[in-house]
């Protein structure tokens, strides 16, 4: 497991196993790649936006049935490396209180546009979240085309790789691409590595 401090990149490379996460959602197409899930028996981790959830409610629930994990993302999405610890800790918090509606108390946390410093890893080291970075980005928001996108991951992926992709891209709307980028990867890593959550990936339920 590579982690510095509190940051965590990847898992064991002795384990043929990864995690795909995605951030932003959920969005339209978050129930295409959730039927995709279910059609290669993977797990993931969806590192949501809050204000994204109002309205789709159903797809949290969807999430929560098939046994995916969900992270926060913060609630508004904000570059958070200049902001006060005051206003971090009350948007995570904003956000665990809507997931807790749903029985979710989740201590991953992925910062938005992985925006950090000083005061949010001192929040982070409050409330007791641990920040998820990744070693494999897709780079999916800027749209290099599908093609490029799955030779990439297909190339980079290895034991222990955190993926990281986007079911919805700020500023652009859903990301149409993505089932297609993961119809395509399954095949391809499916006989190769099991697809956990993080925190599976991690171990962190057994410590
Ligand atoms: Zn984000």
């Amino acid at each position: 497991m590579k982690r510095i401090g509190n940051l965590y990149f990847h898992g064991g490379r002795n384990k043929r196993q990864i995690a795909l996460t995605f951030d932003d959602g959920p969005s339209e197409e978050t129930e295409k790649i959730l039927d995709l899930l279910k059609k290669y028996n993977a797990k993931a981790t969806f590192f949501v936006w809050g204000e994204r959830i109002k309205g789709r409610e159903k797809i949290i629930e969807r999430m929560i049935k098939e046994e995916h994990e969900i992270g926060n993302h913060s609630y508004e999405h904000k570059r958070l490396a200049f902001k006060s610890k005051d206003y971090i800790e009350k948007d995570l918090k904003k956000l665990d209180e809507k997931l807790s509606q749903f029985n979710i108390k989740t201590n991953l946390f992925r910062p938005p546009k992985l925006s950090m410093f000083y005061n949010l890893f001192r929040v982070c080291k409050k409330l007791e979240k641990k920040i998820i970075i990744c070693d494999v980005i897709s780079h999916d928001w800027k749209k290099p085309g599908i093609e490029k996108i799955v030779n990439k991951i297909l190339r980079k992926t290895k034991n222990g790789s955190i993926i990281n992709f986007h079911d919805y891209i700020e500023g652009v709307g859903s990301n149409k691409d993505i089932p297609a980028i993961i119809e395509q990867i399954f095949p391809k890593l499916k006989d190769n590595y099991r697809f956990v959550t993080v925190s599976e990936l991690l171990d962190f339920n057994s410590s």
